[in-house]
């Protein structure tokens, strides 16, 4: 928990926000701004800044085995999953959540 940290309020329920899916190590919720027809963020309950401080490979695991789980859930086949890492990246919300994004054609490479 980083007492400053916008998604781990998320996590905390201290900022309101409808959790699409939540297990023991991970919630996911909808994008505030999204930017497809569906657009959601999966991120671990313990903060991590960014993908380069993930201490271990459970953590990874645990993040991105719930996402074919959702997706399914949500009857979803195809989909973007992006994750940024640092400022240069687009990264501005540092503990780490991957964007599941699907409802469009998505162009390639990203912008
Ligand atoms: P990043 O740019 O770090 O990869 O993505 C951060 C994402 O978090 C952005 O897409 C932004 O819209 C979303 N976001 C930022 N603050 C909030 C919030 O308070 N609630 C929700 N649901 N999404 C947020
Ligand atoms: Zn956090």
């Amino acid at each position: 928990m980083s007492s400053d940290c916008i998604f781990c309020k998320i996590v905390n329920k201290e900022i309101p926000s409808n959790f699409i899916f939540e297990n023991d190590k991970v919630i996911a919720f909808n994008d505030l701004n999204p930017q497809a027809p569906v657009h959601f963020l999966v991120i671990p309950k313990k903060h991590y800044s960014s993908l380069n401080d993930i201490d271990s490979k459970e953590a990874f695991a645990d993040i991105f085995s719930a996402i074919p789980e959702i997706t399914k859930k949500l009857e979803i086949k195809e989909y973007r999953t992006v994750v940024n890492t640092g400022e240069s990246a687009g990264q501005t919300v540092f503990h780490i959540h991957v964007h599941v994004m699907a409802g469009r054609k998505f162009d390639w490479p990203a912008g």
